[in-house]
């Protein structure tokens, strides 16, 4: 049984996740702890829940979802994976975070890329990687189909979509694929988003101006 436990960190509010189950081990998604107080925080729940990294996998390399990379590498001897159209981004994450007035310190590149259809494993548990590329290029989204567990980025919000304006970004891809590959998710499949609350697959069918 998956279990997931949110942190909204940094100056833009990212949601990064622990995804762990019964054995202890977890995976680390998109690390965006910034501050020394948040990297203890996250360290301190994974200590107090005894758990185990054993991955480190980001839904896309924007500054704000790699802000804690360098610390969770360093501190639990992981990989750091992604989609490898993504690893421009890890590149220019410096960059991108000036334009934001936020200093960043330069990240390593990924250590391991993953596509589409793969099932990245911790302990008894998985997460299928489903490409859904428009709000960055090599964006992807987690989807545990038994537990019907969404991991969605930036893809898709509460009432919302990512923006598109970013290099990489195209509201059309984005758009056409949410509506085939996320929509057509069971509708209570609940979706933990980048930035906000969780929703569910079927609120956003009913309810989200951006896909309709
Ligand atoms: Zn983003």
């Amino acid at each position: 049984m998956i279990q997931i436990k949110k942190f909204t960190f940094n100056q833009v509010q990212e949601n990064t996740f622990v995804a762990y189950d019964e054995t202890g081990e977890c995976a680390i998604i998109d690390a965006g702890c910034y501050y020394e107080n948040e990297r203890q925080e996250l360290d301190a729940f994974i200590l107090e829940k005894q758990l185990k990294p054993v991955r480190l996998i980001n839904t896309h390399c924007h500054f704000d979802h790699i802000m804690g990379i360098t610390h969770c590498k360093n501190k639990y001897q992981l990989d750091f994976e992604c989609h490898p159209d993504e690893a421009i981004l890890v590149e220019q994450a410096e960059d991108h975070g000036d334009l934001f007035g936020i200093p960043m310190e330069p990240v390593d590149a990924p250590d391991l890329f993953f596509q589409e259809g793969d099932q990245l494993k911790f302990g008894n548990s998985y997460l299928q990687v489903i490409a859904a590329p428009g709000h960055s290029p090599g964006g992807v989204v987690f989807y545990n189909h038994e537990q019907k567990i969404l991991i969605a980025g930036d893809v898709l919000f509460y009432g919302s979509i990512g923006r598109t304006d970013l290099p990489g970004g195209s509201f059309e891809r984005l758009t056409e694929n949410i509506k085939t590959k996320l929509l057509t998710l069971p509708e209570e499949t609940v979706v933990y988003c980048g930035h906000g609350p969780e929703t569910t697959i079927g609120f956003e069918k009913k309810n989200n101006p951006f896909l309709t």
